[in-house]
């Protein structure tokens, strides 16, 4: 298993994230949606251009699962998914360029932080508004090895090797104690998911499947 520190600023984001105050933290859902949407998009464009065979009978999807029990909430993406490197890179160890003016602007508080958040592209941390640990399961389309990258957003982050069957990206949120007053709500409610998918899927050109239960 590999160890890295996140680079500084995003650490300092980090940081802002885990102990937020801010309302509104269900934009981390908008913002994982987006980012599932881009990697959709890439893949499309790749296999358009024939720089990758897709496996047989790939579906271009989102899938939303949830564990009340055990407070955890899937995203998951069938998306071009990341290699090692990208995962190093993309979660931690380089600074997003938004990053800087992000922390600037939020000090000024002027304009609230769900804005911010979409505006300068920080948006992977802003999960840990609601996270007390995070994973990562991703595997690269064209390659065969997967990696799981896990974190608490406290300067760290781990990556190791695992086995992934299919390509894409399955992001596993352990969530914070629901705490309504603080803005979090029990993000595995059927009707939570619904009422925030709804307010910020329409950008979104990807099915979004979710399993409901019926009585
Ligand atoms: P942005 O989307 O503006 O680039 P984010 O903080 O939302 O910033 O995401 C950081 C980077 O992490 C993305 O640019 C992308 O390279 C990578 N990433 C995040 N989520 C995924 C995903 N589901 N599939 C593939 N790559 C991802
Ligand atoms: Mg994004």
């Amino acid at each position: 298993m590999e160890r890295y520190s996140f680079q500084a600023e995003s650490r300092e984001l980090l940081d802002l994230m885990v102990h937020a105050i801010y309302s509104q933290k269900e934009v981390f859902l908008r913002e994982l949606l987006s980012n599932a949407s881009d990697a959709l998009d890439k893949l499309r464009l790749l296999s358009l251009t024939n720089a990758v065979n897709l496996p047989e009978g790939h579906v271009f999807e989102i899938r939303i699962d949830r564990d009340s029990e055990k407070r955890v909430l899937v995203i998951e993406d069938s998306g071009v998914g990341m290699n090692h490197d990208e995962l190093v890179n993309n979660l931690g160890t380089i600074a997003r360029s938004g990053t800087k003016e992000f922390l600037q602007q939020i000090k000024e508080k002027n304009t609230p932080a769900s804005e911010l958040i979409g505006q300068f592209g920080v948006g992977f941390y802003s999960m840990f508004m609601v996270a007390e640990r995070v994973e990562v399961f991703t595997r690269k389309a064209g390659e065969t090895q997967g990696y799981h990258w896990v974190s608490d957003g406290k300067g760290e982050f781990t990556i190791e090797p695992v086995e992934k069957d299919t390509i894409g990206t399955r992001i596993v949120i352990h969530l914070k104690p629901v705490d309504e007053e603080n803005g979090i709500e029990d993000f595995t409610r059927e009707d939570v998911i619904r009422r925030i998918v709804k307010r910020y899927s329409d950008f979104i050109s990807y099915p979004i499947k979710m399993k409901v239960i019926r009585e």
